[in-house]
């Protein structure tokens, strides 16, 4: 069977907030790094391309934006899903707007819909106007932005800027009354000659009906709580194999470690707790700095301990350090030679046998799944909020935890161990 829906996100983070989603309402998920050469992971019930089109030029957006719709096209999806931030955010050229125009013409479709609401975390439109927790968009600190300031709430009107076709609204009202109302609305808007229907959401109840209602549409748009609605219908309609767990990931055989490049307070608090539970190395950047083989020190190091259980490897210093170290260095040589550093121990750890990562911080572990050549990763149970385990697609298969900044609880390196996939 192919995937049932195949979505194309504007960025990383908010491609892997989907997956999760995805995956957490029944659907077997992979996320792809960019648009993929090879074809797709077999046994899903979704596929997410991971695209970075938030704030480069609309022309650029389109034609990535199209490559991946081909490529999961070909993979078979039924279904697709644009994917922006629940902030819808965008810049006056888009890119949402000229996107899902595109998107639309390939799609040969004259009709989608724009729900970036996500109740559940305090996303909300009302009348067309998007609430930020309990205040508009644009006092919700999104207006001071610094590359996508969202100065107005109306997203009727912030779309209508984006693009040409007809930008119309599916109030409340109707979309209170359930999906087979939702569906005439949409033939309404349809006939009054509306292209793309921003769409009322205030309850995570709305998201479902809303799901319903898009179960002919061959494209929506919307952020990641419009997930939950669509795995709904899917669910709805028996096209979710009833007992399996979307999130259970093969297991994974083989030495651990845990890098650490995040400086945030999370990752600082749990690099402290790990430090007295595990073996720990640190990376200290002016060494790096001043050409020592930081690396080959680390590995060494590694190579004699990796047998006896995980272990740390970490750059993470605290907000003082960080700042010297900055002083000295500059914050992005600094943070560009950390990240080569931890990057380049990463794929030698593998070479050790190394199949089980944790990586803390954002950039660190772009820069870490980078040089390991991820093209792909099944999404599986979340470790904390917002950090699932992974599994890469390619060979050797390794799983992969990526922890972002202040994600996860202060024990969470021990806690990721005894949830290993
Ligand atoms: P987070 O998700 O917490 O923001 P990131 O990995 O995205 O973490 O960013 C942290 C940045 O700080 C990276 O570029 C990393 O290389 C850099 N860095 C890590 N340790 C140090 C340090 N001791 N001194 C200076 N920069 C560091």
């Amino acid at each position: 069977m192919p995937p049932l829906l195949g979505a194309i996100a504007d960025d990383f983070t908010g491609a892997t907030d989907l997956a999760g989603i995805l995956v957490k309402h029944g659907m077997r998920t992979a996320q792809m790094i960019g648009v993929p050469r090879q074809p797709p992971p077999e046994e899903l019930d979704a596929i997410v391309v991971a695209l970075k089109t938030r704030t480069i030029a609309p022309e650029e957006a389109v034609a990535a934006s199209l490559a991946a719709l081909a490529w999961l096209q070909e993979a078979g999806c039924s279904q697709f899903i644009f994917k922006y931030c629940s902030t819808f955010d965008s810049t006056k050229r888009g890119n949402i707007g000229p996107v899902a125009e595109a998107l639309m013409n390939a799609l040969q479709t004259g009709f989608t819909i724009a729900c970036p609401a996500f109740p559940a975390n305090g996303r909300a439109v009302f009348r067309g106007y998007l609430f930020a927790g309990d205040v508009l968009l644009n006092e919700s600190g999104m207006q001071n932005h610094p590359l996508t300031p969202m100065t107005d709430a109306n997203l009727v009107r912030v779309l209508q800027n984006q693009s040409a076709r007809k930008i119309g609204l599916i109030r409340h009202e109707r979309v209170s009354q359930g999906a087979a109302e939702i569906e005439r609305a949409f033939a309404e808007a349809r006939r009054q000659g509306t292209g793309i229907a921003i769409v009322d959401a205030i309850y995570d109840s709305d998201l479902v009906a809303i799901g319903g209602a898009c179960r002919d549409l061959p494209l929506v748009t919307g952020g990641s709580g419009l997930g939950i609605g669509l795995a709904a219908n899917f669910r709805a309609h028996g096209l979710l194999t009833k007992d399996a767990d979307a999130g259970q990931l093969p297991h994974i055989d083989g030495l651990a470690a845990v890098i650490s490049g995040s400086c945030s307070l999370a990752t600082q608090r749990q690099v402290a707790v790990m430090k007295n539970a595990a073996p720990a190395f640190q990376i200290d950047p002016r060494r790096v700095a001043e050409g020592a083989d930081v690396v080959a020190e680390a590995v060494e190091w590694a190579s004699t301990r990796l047998s006896a259980g995980p272990l740390l490897i970490y750059a993470t210093a605290d907000d003082a350090e960080v700042r010297s170290i900055q002083q000295q260095l500059g914050a992005e040589r600094a943070g560009a030679l950390v990240e080569g550093a931890l990057a380049a121990i990463a794929c030698r750890l593998t070479a050790l046998g190394v199949r089980r990562l944790i990586v803390a911080g954002g950039e660190t572990a772009g820069a870490v799944v980078g040089a390991l050549g991820v093209s792909g990763l099944r999404i599986g149970k979340e470790i904390d909020p917002g950090v699932p385990w992974t599994t890469s697609i390619d060979e050797p298969p390794l799983a992969l935890a990526l922890k972002s900044g202040n994600f996860g609880s202060d024990d969470f390196f021990l806690k990721a161990w005894s949830t290993l996939p």
